[in-house]
């Protein structure tokens, strides 16, 4: 027997990793630190009896993107209906789905480094050429150079992340516009990943409109509490949201994850509470990291990325291990030398994170 080969073009493709590892402070993969409120799961489990098991489910998953795009209207002087919303299993099914329909081969997606890696990864698989340019030293992005890379590369898509992970940064609404500018100008889509958007000020929200080619996407795996859900959308013009719906496979969103995103919108107060909680103690632990002398970049997320100085990246988070504190290693990842990023958690497992750090950087 001749073993089916994998696609060429994937065999230097590496995969994406993130240990899963059983400790007693989990702060490694921004997740919410907390279940969502038990009021949800009751809800919830009325429900259950009400689903027709025996039938696909709404294929267009319609009261679900209504009532996130009501959501996302909150607040602002305009309106999104369900035809700027499409549900996905996560937001990285979001981000394929775009990567299908306007990247492939002979495409060029454009990503600007340090950022999250399945953009590049994502674009791959789908057999997109992937163009990588680098951010300045402190991560913001260089303007004219993103500009001088659009023009040069004509990319048919480009991958924004903001606030952006690993770093936390929040990109300027007036350095999103540039690049939007110049985007539209050789024809591309940019995408911008608002995965953690919730938690800054400012969102590329504001400039989706039909003359415009800008999608956000955002999940419920960080600030809904349900990572464990795999429920993601995107916010974008109608004509975009037809182009993907014909690269999603039919009856992608199963019936009950439809119910549980709807449900867990019932909840938009008490999320919002939450997320101001996490920004509360994002802001206690970086007055803690500051303390300690830790080096550290701004945070518009839940999480923080920082550099101990005086010590290895692998030293210091094997400390943290040691002490039952799971962080994420950044400190072999390209252009992040050294660094590490913490998930913002409970206020106990603040203390825990901070206090272990203390005692790894004083022994
Ligand atoms: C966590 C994260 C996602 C979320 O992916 P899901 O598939 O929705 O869980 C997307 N983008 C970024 C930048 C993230 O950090």
């Amino acid at each position: 027997m001749t073993r089916p080969r994998l696609r060429d073009d994937l065999a230097l493709v590496e995969g994406y990793h993130s240990p899963q590892v059983d400790v007693r402070v989990r702060l490694n993969t921004n997740e919410a630190a907390e279940a969502p409120p038990e009021a949800f799961t009751r809800a919830l489990r009325d429900q259950l009896g009400g689903i027709a098991w025996n039938r696909y489910p709404d294929r267009a998953a319609a009261a679900l993107r209504a009532r996130i795009a009501e959501i996302e209207s909150a607040g602002r002087p305009w309106s999104f209906t369900g035809r700027n919303v499409l549900a996905a299993n996560g937001s990285n099914e979001i981000l394929q789905s775009l990567a299908l329909a306007y990247g492939g081969p002979g495409r060029t997606a454009l990503c600007f480094e340090p950022s999250y890696a399945l953009h590049a990864h994502i674009a791959r698989v789908c057999g997109t050429v992937v163009v990588e340019r680098e951010r300045r030293a402190d991560f913001t992005l260089d303007v004219d150079d993103a500009l001088a890379a659009i023009a040069a590369e004509r990319p048919s898509i480009v991958f924004l992340c903001s606030p952006n992970n690993p770093t936390g940064r929040i990109e300027d609404p007036s350095v999103i516009g540039a690049v939007l500018d110049a985007v539209e100008s050789v024809g591309g889509l940019l995408v911008v990943d608002e995965a953690y958007g919730q938690f800054a000020a400012s969102s590329a929200l504001e400039l989706v409109d039909e003359s415009r080619s800008v999608v956000v996407t955002r999940t419920f795996s960080k600030t809904w509490s349900a990572a464990a859900l795999r429920l993601g959308y995107l916010v974008g013009p109608e004509w975009l949201v037809s182009d993907v719906e014909q690269v999603v496979l039919p009856y992608h969103l199963d019936a009950f994850t439809q119910l549980a995103g709807l449900t867990a919108l019932d909840f938009a107060d008490e999320m919002a509470e939450r997320v101001r909680g996490i920004v509360a103690e994002r802001e206690r632990l970086v007055a803690g990291l500051d303390d300690l002398g830790v080096e550290q970049w701004p945070s518009g997320a839940n999480f923080v990325l920082f550099r101990p100085s005086g010590r290895s990246g692998d030293e210091v988070w094997q400390g943290l291990l040691d002490r039952s504190v799971l962080v994420r290693n950044c400190s072999s990842w390209p252009r992040l030398d050294g660094c590490l990023r913490v998930t913002i958690g409970t206020p106990d497992e603040n203390d825990a994170f901070l206090a272990a750090l203390a005692q790894i950087l004083a022994g």
